[in-house]
């Protein structure tokens, strides 16, 4: 089973996101913090990481290096989730090395299309 890691902490979004992911067939798992998520990506295998860019704490820029500087860790996939919207934010998230990005508010379709570029349909 695919299975795909949220980071968002937002509850209103993450349910959003985790509801679409399960109703098509994908084993989810969430952390409403980057400390947290990374820390979720050490004990179990994920196939894709969502990763929302205003997070407390540690943000998802700096989430993501922590993820590429771990050599068992650097080759998950990372999307960015985020409502930064401006040019120099995109840029941004660009350069940090994403492997995509999801602008919110999200949409289904989109959302969708690009999570199965990455995991392909749920087994
Ligand atoms: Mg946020």
């Amino acid at each position: 089973m695919r299975r795909i890691l949220i980071v968002e902490d937002n509850e209103k979004n993450l349910k959003l996101v985790r509801d679409i992911l399960q109703a098509k067939g994908f084993e989810t798992m969430e952390a409403g913090t980057a400390e947290e998520g990374l820390a979720l990506v050490k004990l179990h295998r994920f196939d894709l990481v969502l990763m929302d860019i205003q997070l407390p704490g540690m943000n998802g820029i700096e989430a993501l290096a922590c993820l590429r500087a771990d050599e068992t860790t650097r080759d998950i996939p990372v999307v960015a989730v985020t409502a930064s919207v401006t040019m120099q934010d995109q840029s941004q998230i660009t350069r940090a090395g994403f492997d995509a990005f999801i602008s919110k508010p999200i949409s289904v379709r989109e959302f969708i299309e690009t999570v199965s570029s990455f995991v392909g349909k749920p087994a």
